[in-house]
């Protein structure tokens, strides 16, 4: 048998339980478990329209928000059409579009780990169907701004649907909900994926969702499984909407904490760029594989690309001061490091 894993680090899980609140109602609707779920899950979208302020039929629930990308996948792909996506991100999206008998182009990201979005505007074609932007990203936790953003969507052509990815935006803060009716009825071609996943810690109940126009999301919704929405997730969601303001204090401790392991990590010599997920990233030429190899001897998971980064979510104080501890004897290269380190251009710099 395996030597035991002391904290599980490697995918971008929040290191709490659900609330005593969340638990309770997971009991009661378990008491319930010979009953079938809502045969679509309507209360449940109007509920999460409701919290999000935009109007019911602009809510679009799936298995997870990988399943309603896939959802959405199915409404628009045709078989040979192509998804465009940077490389890396979520190792899904590729998966997802094989499934839908579509062709997923890659484009590298920048060397600080951006998304390049003018190289993502150029893959476009008249086979394109869906471009997919992660924001926060997932590895590097960059962000888009929002006028690039701007710029980008005004660029893209309607025949495209923009996915974007916003499973971490709640650690990145700055999301103003007011803002989404709006935003939503100006990108008519733009898919809002949020997930109970990551900032909501539900990620075993599978429950996450798009927020849309309403002619997309009636064409994702087409894709619903019948009863596919299980009971228990959806009383756990319900509750967690009610315990909003106790989850919104857990994730500030996550953002806390992301920023105190980024800065010690600094000051132990590591360049590490300002992230908005709830994970930090450390890329090659510092010795990643080396970390992932002092990770491991401290029983710490943690998600490691060879030769290329490691991911490290985000974790409670005793996880990230585990963390801290195992990385502390591996230094960085000295390069101009105290000014890149902190996400400032270093003029010459390598990266
Ligand atoms: N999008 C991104 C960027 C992710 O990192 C993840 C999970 N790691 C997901 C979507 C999927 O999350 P879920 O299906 O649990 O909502």
């Amino acid at each position: 048998m395996g030597v035991p894993v002391l904290h599980r680090l490697a995918l971008n899980e929040s290191p709490y339980p659900p609330l005593p609140s969340v638990r309770k109602a997971m009991q009661q609707a378990v008491a319930e478990a010979h009953r079938y779920p809502q045969f679509y899950p309507d209360e449940l979208a109007e509920r999460i329209a409701e919290w999000c302020r935009v109007a019911p039929d602009s809510v679009a629930v799936g298995s997870g928000s990988v399943g309603v990308a896939l959802q959405l996948l199915q409404a628009v792909m045709e078989p040979g059409a192509t998804m465009v996506h940077a490389w890396r991100t979520f190792d899904a999206y590729p998966l997802l579009a094989t499934m839908v008998g579509a062709h997923a182009v890659p484009v590298a990201l920048s060397p600080e780990g951006h998304q390049n979005l003018d190289a993502l505007l150029a893959a476009l074609d008249h086979g394109t169907r869906v471009v997919v932007v992660c924001n926060p990203h997932n590895p590097t936790g960059s962000r888009v701004a929002v006028d690039a953003l701007s710029a980008f969507l005004r660029r893209v052509p309607r025949h495209v649907t923009v996915l974007l990815d916003e499973a971490y935006v709640e650690f990145a803060g700055d999301a103003d909900p007011s803002d989404t009716p709006a935003f939503l009825a100006a990108h008519p071609n733009v898919l809002v994926l949020r997930t109970f996943s990551k900032a909501y810690g539900l990620a075993a109940l599978r429950i996450g969702y798009g927020l849309g126009a309403p002619a997309l999301v009636e064409r994702i919704r087409r894709q619903q499984l019948p009863f596919g929405i299980n009971a228990v997730a959806t009383a756990a969601v319900k509750a967690s909407l009610r315990a909003d303001s106790e989850l919104r204090l857990r994730v500030d401790t996550i953002v806390t904490e992301r920023e105190r392991l980024r800065h010690e990590l600094v000051d132990l010599g590591w360049h590490v760029r300002p992230g908005y997920a709830n994970s930090v990233w450390l890329a090659a030429p510092d010795p990643v594989d080396e970390g992932a190899a002092a990770l491991t001897d401290a029983r710490v998971l943690t998600r490691h690309y060879p030769g290329e980064g490691l991911r490290v979510t985000v974790g409670d104080r005793r996880a990230n001061d585990t963390v801290l501890a195992a990385l502390a004897g591996l230094r960085a290269p000295a390069r101009g490091e105290s000014l890149s380190a902190r996400g400032e251009p270093v003029p010459g710099a390598p990266r």
